[in-house]
C-alpha cells in the first residue's frame, strides 16, 4: 500500500470518530484532499484509493493538473485567493470555489460561467479570526454579500469556508468554526439556504467537525509536506 493509500485511510477513519463524537453521520462529512504542491501522479494515486474531490490553490498548477488527469472523474475546487484576471480559467475548469470574498469576482465568475456547466458552486470565505492579513470578508458585510452573491444566475451560493488562526487545542480551535456556523445560521434566518460549511484543515479537522463542519480540506494529512505554505 502507498503512503497516499494509508494516509487516506486514516484520515477517512479519524473523520469517521469526529463523526461520531459530534453524534453526526460520516456521510454528512466530505473530505476535499488539498493537492496543491503535488504532483499529478500523487493525484492520481489518491483517485485509485477512492478519492473523488480535489482542492487547489493556484490556477496555473491547477490547470496543469486537470489537463493531465482528464480521463479520470475528479472534482475540482478552487480553494485559493482569486484574482479577477483569473476567473474566467476557474469558471470554466471548476464545480467549487471555496474563496468569495468580493461581489466583484463572483460576478465574474458568474458572467463566465459556460452555459453548457451547471452553475458553479460556491462559499463566501469570511475572516472569523479579524487578523487583517488573511483574506475573507469580516461578519459585518457577511449577510449583504450572501444575499448580491445568491442572486447571480450562474452561481449557486452553498455556504462559508473560513481559515482561522491557527490555536492549539480542541476547545480553542472549535471556537472560531462555532462562529462560522452560526454566521451560516444567520444568514439562513433571512431567507438564504446555505448548507455547506467548509472548514478543518489537517491539524483541526477534528474540531471543525464537531462545530458542524460539511466539507474538511486537508492536505497535509494525506500528502505529506509541502514546499511552500501555500496561500495564507
Ligand atoms: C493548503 C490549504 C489547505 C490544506 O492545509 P493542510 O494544513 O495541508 O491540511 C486547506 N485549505 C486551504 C484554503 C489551503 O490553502
Amino acid at each position: 500500500m502507498t503512503a497516499i493509500t494509508s494516509n487516506l485511510q486514516v484520515v477517512n477513519h479519524a473523520i469517521t470518530q469526529a463523526a461520531y463524537m459530534a453524534q453526526r453521520r460520516k456521510e454528512s462529512i466530505e473530505l476535499l484532499a488539498v493537492s496543491k504542491g503535488f504532483s499529478a501522479v500523487a493525484v492520481r494515486e489518491a483517485c485509485q484509493a477512492g478519492q473523488r474531490a480535489f482542492g487547489e490553490s493556484y490556477i496555473q498548477e491547477a490547470l496543469d493538473k486537470i489537463e493531465l488527469l482528464r480521463d479520470l472523474p475528479l472534482q475540482w475546487h478552487f480553494i485559493g485567493p482569486v484574482q479577477s484576471n483569473k476567473t474566467r480559467a476557474i469558471a470554466t475548469h471548476f464545480a467549487w470555489v471555496h474563496s468569495i470574498d468580493r461581489l466583484k469576482i463572483a460576478e465574474r465568475l458568474s458572467a463566465q460561467r459556460p452555459a453548457s456547466l451547471p452553475p458553479l458552486n460556491v462559499c463566501i470565505q469570511v475572516n472569523v479570526s479579524g487578523e487583517d492579513s488573511k483574506s475573507g470578508i469580516a461578519p459585518g458585510g457577511l449577510v449583504e454579500l450572501a444575499q448580491a452573491v445568491a442572486s447571480l444566475p450562474q452561481l449557486e451560493l452553498r455556504g462559508l469556508m473560513a481559515i482561522p488562526a491557527p490555536a492549539e487545542g480542541m476547545e480553542a480551535q472549535r471556537i472560531p468554526f462555532l462562529k462560522l456556523h452560526e454566521l451560516m445560521q444567520q444568514i439562513n434566518t433571512q431567507g438564504l439556504a446555505l448548507d455547506t460549511l467548509s472548514m478543518g484543515m489537517s491539524h483541526d479537522f477534528s474540531a471543525a467537525i464537531l462545530e458542524g463542519a460539511t466539507i474538511v480540506r486537508i492536505g497535509t494529512a494525506i500528502f505529506g509536506e509541502r514546499n511552500y505554505g501555500g496561500n495564507q
